[in-house]
């Protein structure tokens, strides 16, 4: 058993807001390099589970929402993203925000024999339902048993009080949730289980934690240990709530594998040794925490076998279709004062210039959030511009009356950051108005268009442009 893991009663191996980054980071954007793939993911919790099962111990993989909208493997609906998930053996899964913006997303998720009845009640979304129904999209909550140590943990899957979701789902305020009568039997239980897990889409501070974790306590009193898998700020994070509960956010994109533990004493006033390890998603650190020789004894067979079809199912959706060439890397956090602002490109270049041409009758709405990772120097690939501008539902293509592009900025999470755009170029709100930009559009491309991008090896932006422009402006002006 590795030694580098602070094995423990209950042991959890966590993923969250990976965001489809399934194959990977191509780029050196981290140090150690994120060169694991979910492929190694799934060889790590094998060896990781056969090492428990061996010392009569188990560990629970836990997948904590946001499962799309970060590179091309993302699409709505997500039909080639899924089926890759499915390799990944998770023992309670929820959802994240990026699930719910659109109902084709989640229709398809929840449709019968899809992917959220795949996982047999282990779908958690205590407080997501189906707006038709009323009942939960998933299931409240699941008793998970380890088949090695018995342990039993109880676990839920909650989401913060989102609003701006599409209308196939109703998210009931955490506030009142814990307030229900089916929260309160659930946690009156004692004894049928011997500690509590909430997996939480939210960040590890979020004051609904705080909610979660006082109504379990009233309910259950201090003894019982609380883990809250934490996420969606995208970073990597833990605080103590008590003695005996804690909150632990491991990442996002897939540059963590995030590994917790606790003991179960039977003691109620001893602490119950909460330990987390962020694992980087790469492959000698991986293989150190699998407890195997190196890089080489990481890779299983399945592990091996999901490599193979994430390779196959991106080539099949054009991933590694070359673009263009970027001349230099454009970073989204640089001021935009600075040569390196991918900001400044797009503002400057690709709306300004390009895209509204000095027709003032022409409007760009962009939301800040929506540039979400940087263009390195180099080839660069249609992934590249997923990851880039991941986010459709940040964009729309048609008309949209003066009114309705004015008011957008005000609605809450629609578009909320818009501002940036007017601030460096104010232009009246007249005519037809259009958001654009967007990344599929450069994926549906005709292959002769891309052909000539590629071949004079231009920098890629001019290929973005004729994408962007092409198709909302082509079928409205
Ligand atoms: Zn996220």
């Amino acid at each position: 058993m590795s030694a580098v893991l602070p094995w423990n009663d209950v042991n959890l191996l966590i993923v969250t807001d990976v965001h489809s980054w399934v194959a990977g980071h191509a780029h050196p954007d981290h140090t150690p390099l994120l060169d694991a793939d979910y492929g190694y993911v799934l060889s790590l919790y094998e060896h990781l589970s056969a090492a428990a099962a061996a010392s009569g111990r188990d560990v629970f993989f836990l997948q904590n929402g946001d499962l799309n909208d970060g590179t091309g493997f993302s699409r709505a609906p997500p039909a080639a993203l899924l089926p890759l998930l499915q390799h990944l053996p998770f023992d309670a899964l929820t959802t994240g925000n990026h699930e719910l913006y659109q109902n084709t997303n989640i229709d398809f998720l929840a449709q019968p024999g899809g992917f959220i009845d795949s996982w047999r009640g282990s779908y958690l979304t205590s407080n997501t339902l189906n707006a038709t129904t009323g009942q939960p999209l998933g299931a409240r909550s699941r008793l998970l048993v380890g088949n090695a140590s018995g342990v039993r943990v109880l676990a839920f899957g909650f989401l913060y009080d989102m609003k701006n979701h599409d209308d196939h789902v109703i998210v009931t305020r955490v506030e009142d949730v814990v307030r229900e009568p089916w929260f309160f039997e659930a946690l009156n239980a004692t004894d049928a289980y011997d500690a509590l897990l909430f997996l939480t889409h939210m960040d590890f501070r979020d004051s609904l934690v705080d909610v979660l974790h006082a109504a379990a306590r009233s309910a259950v009193g201090a003894a019982v240990p609380i883990q809250f898998v934490t996420g969606h700020s995208h970073i990597r994070a833990y605080r103590d709530l008590d003695a005996r509960a804690a909150s632990y956010e491991a990442g996002h994109y897939l540059d963590t594998v995030g590994f917790a533990s606790f003991g179960l004493s039977s003691s109620s006033s001893a602490a119950a040794a909460f330990a987390h390890l962020d694992i980087d998603a790469n492959q000698a650190s991986m293989a150190a925490a699998a407890g195997v020789d190196g890089p080489a004894s990481l890779l299983t067979a399945a592990g091996a076998a999901l490599q193979s079809e994430i390779k196959r199912v991106g080539a099949g959706l054009g991933l590694d279709r070359l673009l263009g060439c970027s001349p230099r890397a454009y970073a989204r956090k640089s001021p935009l004062g600075a040569a390196d602002s991918l900001w400044r490109l797009f503002l400057a270049n690709i709306t300004t210039d390009t895209a509204l041409a000095g027709n003032a009758s022409r409007i760009v709405m962009q939301s800040t959030g929506s540039l979400r990772y940087d263009v390195y120097p180099g080839p660069v690939t249609a992934n590249d511009v997923w990851t880039m501008c991941a986010g459709a539902r940040y964009a729309s293509a048609g008309p949209a009356s003066a009114p309705d592009v004015a008011a957008r900025p005000a609605r809450p999470g629609r578009c909320p950051f818009a501002d940036r755009f007017w601030r460096v170029a104010p232009r009246a709100p007249r005519g037809t108005g259009h958001l654009l930009f967007r990344s599929d559009d450069v994926l549906d491309a005709p292959s002769s268009v891309l052909a000539s991008a590629t071949r004079a090896c231009r920098p890629v932006w001019t290929s973005i442009d004729v994408y962007n422009v092409r198709t909302p402006y082509s079928r409205a002006l």
